[in-house]
């Protein structure tokens, strides 16, 4: 992890200093003063408004927050124009990030402290938008039917002896467009067009499900080799489900292609809209959400990765140890998300 985070400054000074101690009770200001900030999320609301609740007990600044689907909330952004009430767009996948961005529903309002605390490539280059959180797009395998050494890469999965035994959702799912994003800017679309092809005729069924769905395929011995983002594996194993411990256990992570260019990465991020009416307040909110305590909550509620160097992790990812990722800037991602889905279409990933 270590190793992931260097070149961000560690524990920077933000903006909003914030003289009370974590998550501590403190005197409200009157709300009235402090005004509001309207939040757009496609974050689940009990993995985000906690720290919207900490955040108005803090600073008497009232959120008001709307949860919904990714493009739902960007094309409602859109359509409402001028008059939209959003201040803030709070979505996951940089491809998603990217299309807010090219929809035209983002301003660049990313300051120089926010930069300071968030690694270059998980930010927007023209600071439309910022990542809050980090996750990896992993191989998941069967602990009795694979061995570690039996795996390197995502390109070596289109091997011969993984015909039939690869479970991945469908080529819909934007986690997948955007890996597929990134071995287009690696690779060209060519190769990936054959990588797809490969992946494909390995398939150990029609790609059905979300991630957690080809993980429990993997436990129930349906596939041996699952891709899957790193939270979905977290999650099953931190939850007080014990039918979801067993699961985890049946399955562990290999980080791919730690010898050349580093795992797939992704990121949930958060950008101030055009037409944002409560800007200032909308900022404070990203520099609270970006201060050591919040990202150190907010990775270890959603089992995902702070993207500000030296915060803690949760026990779960601290045992799967640290890795290399891949250092392409995310913006690409969202660049060649529709070569991506080209090239899987042509390649018959449905
Ligand atoms: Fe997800």
């Amino acid at each position: 992890m270590k190793k992931l985070l260097v070149g961000a400054i560690s524990a920077g000074v933000i903006a909003l200093s914030l003289s009370s101690p974590a998550f501590a009770t403190s005197d409200k200001p009157p709300a009235v003063e402090a005004g509001e900030v309207n939040v757009y999320s496609a974050r689940k609301e009990q993995l985000i408004k906690p720290a919207l609740d900490k955040f108005t007990e803090e600073t008497g600044i009232k959120v008001n927050l709307i949860t919904g689907k990714s493009d739902a909330l960007i094309k409602r952004v859109a359509l409402e124009g001028e008059s939209s009430p959003a201040d803030l767009l709070i979505t996951v996948d940089a491809g998603r990030l990217h299309r807010a961005k090219e929809e035209g529903v983002l301003q660049a309002a990313i300051t120089p402290d926010m930069q300071n605390r968030v690694p270059e490539n998980y930010r927007d280059a023209d600071n439309k938008w910022v990542a809050l959180s980090m996750r990896a797009r992993v191989i998941i395998y069967d602990v009795n039917d694979v061995k570690p050494e039996e795996l390197s890469t995502y390109e070596a999965l289109t091997d011969a002896k993984w015909k039939n035994r690869i479970c991945i959702r469908s080529s819909t799912n934007i986690y997948n467009q955007s890996m597929v994003a990134s071995m287009i800017s690696h690779k060209g679309a060519e190769a990936t067009e054959q990588w797809a092809k490969g992946m494909v005729n390995n398939f150990a069924r029609k790609p059905t499900g979300g991630d957690t769905d080809q993980i429990k395929a993997v436990a129930a011995g349906q596939c041996d080799i699952a891709i899957a983002n790193t939270y979905y594996l977290g999650r099953l194993a931190n939850s007080s489900n014990a039918e979801d411990n067993k699961i985890a256990s049946k399955v562990a992570l290999f980080w791919p292609n730690q010898e050349d260019r580093g795992t797939h990465i992704n990121v949930s991020g958060i950008g101030v809209t055009a037409h944002a009416k409560n800007k200032e307040n909308a900022l404070k909110l990203i520099n609270f959400l970006l201060s050591d305590k919040v990202q150190s909550w907010y990775a270890e509620v959603n089992n995902e990765y702070p993207v500000v160097a030296g915060v803690e992790l949760n026990e779960v990812l601290e045992s799967w140890g640290p890795f290399k990722s891949d250092a392409i800037n995310l913006s690409k991602l969202g660049e060649l998300n529709t070569e991506a889905i080209k090239v899987m279409d042509r390649a018959g990933w449905r």
